[in-house]
């Protein structure tokens, strides 16, 4: 017999939520609903805030608390008790981007430290994550991953970046604290690739400690998931790996486009879907010596990997299996799969609200872009509504 959850039970999904609560998510989804309002108050908040315009009061109370947890770690702690309740382990993610100073890097990697630590002391299952772009700048990245000549300066710069990444995974190493490291854009993501792969090698012993990010809507991402899962037979380490669709896909085929190279993404969202679900079936068949996090709001991709763990007898709540939402989408997936005891996390963001921008900007666009996406959680939200009228 399967094991997969229902979806639809609202009640168990929405269980967290106040009917006060349930209206406010329902607003904010139908407001994000309207891609003219969404493109108009993008621009409008990005000028305003560049401005410096009172008027981070009004992202404060909806968009952000909508999709983060505070702007400071300590802000987080009543959502963070309350998934904890309801066996679900939040991820503290320092959602802080496209920051340029040395300073500025080597205070998100403190931070980055703190989170870890903070991990290990609260969480059941500790982990983190964390952007390469939190803790370099982005041209450097650029120029590392197109293989350009880098000034003495550069070079040191980029040391600086591969340690403070150093200091970031040894700490979770010492410490038994799973660090997850997002993928970016694809014209950076080389550079990514390289220092996540050195530190899996150097970390990942017997379990995956340092986990890279996969997106499946690049269209080499399969191929490079059967080189990973030699590369770490061949030397001896456990791959860690996150799998997800992707976050950048206009800007990616914009960039394209505008510099006239063939876009890195498929052709299409089902083959963007075969290349996701292929790739969760290659990891749970070699689930042996690879750690997974399928990062999803797609239920179909959810409840594929519930049956391929179901056939392949793993129980529920298999060590090297993680299900991942982020917090304020999809509910009715993290609540019901916890609640059939498999392992869940939300990535729980948290930052300055001017620098959580560019998250919330992605998050608004996703659910304006995405068809059914927005229209599924209103669904929800209006059947639990009704059921608790009742
Ligand atoms: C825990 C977690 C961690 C994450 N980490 C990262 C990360 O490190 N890097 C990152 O980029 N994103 C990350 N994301 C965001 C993630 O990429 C998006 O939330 C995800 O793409 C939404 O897709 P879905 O799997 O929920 O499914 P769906 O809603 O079914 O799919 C939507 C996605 O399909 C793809 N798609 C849509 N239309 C097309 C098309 N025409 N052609 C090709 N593909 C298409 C896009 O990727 C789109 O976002 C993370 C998400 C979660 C939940």
């Amino acid at each position: 017999m399967s094991n997969t959850p229902s979806f639809s039970n609202t009640e168990v999904a929405f269980r967290s939520k106040t009917t006060g609560e349930l209206k406010f998510t329902a607003l904010i989804f139908r407001l994000m609903g309207s891609p003219g309002l969404v493109s108009f108050s993008t621009n409008l908040t990005t000028i305003a805030l560049n401005l410096r315009l009172p008027i981070k009061w009004i992202i404060k109370r909806t968009i952000f608390k909508q999709f983060c947890g505070g702007e400071k770690i300590q802000e987080c702690t009543s959502t963070y008790k309350m998934l904890q309740e309801n066996n679900i382990e939040a991820i503290l993610d320092y959602s802080v981007e496209g920051q340029s100073k040395e300073s500025d890097f080597n205070q998100v990697k403190d931070e980055l430290l703190q989170l870890v630590e903070n991990a290990k002391k609260h969480a059941k299952v500790p982990t983190t994550c964390m952007k390469i772009t939190g803790i370099a700048r982005f041209e450097i990245l650029e120029k590392v991953s197109s293989d350009s000549d880098l000034s003495q300066a550069e070079k040191q710069e980029y040391a600086n970046v591969i340690s403070r990444l150093e200091a970031i995974c040894k700490k979770a190493h010492e410490l038994g604290v799973k660090i997850y490291i997002d993928a970016e854009e694809s014209w950076i993501q080389i550079a990514i690739d390289r220092l996540a792969e050195v530190m899996m090698q150097k970390y990942n012993g017997s379990s995956a400690i340092v986990y890279t990010t996969l997106q499946m809507y690049r269209h080499d991402r399969l191929e490079y998931l059967k080189t990973l899962i030699q590369k770490s037979a061949q030397n001896n380490f456990v791959l860690g790996v996150k799998i997800v669709r992707g976050a950048y896909l206009e800007k990616e085929n914009n960039r394209a486009k505008e510099k006239h190279y063939p876009t890195p993404l498929q052709p299409t969202k089902k083959a963007t879907d075969n290349d996701y679900n292929a790739a969760i079936k290659l990891i749970v068949e070699h689930i042996n010596t690879v750690e997974l996090c399928a990062g999803t709001h797609n239920e179909k991709s959810a409840e594929l990997l519930c049956e391929l763990m179901s056939e392949k007898k793993l129980p529920n709540n298999h060590a090297s299996v993680f299900f991942s939402q982020l917090f304020g989408m999809s509910d009715n997936i993290s609540f019901n799969l916890a609640d059939k005891g498999y392992n869940v996390s939300k990535y729980l963001p948290y930052g300055p609200v001017k620098d959580t921008m560019p998250y919330l900007i992605r998050r608004a666009q996703e659910n304006t872009s995405i068809a059914g996406q927005m229209g599924r959680e209103l669904t929800l939200i209006t059947s639990e509504l009704k059921r608790r009228n009742k």
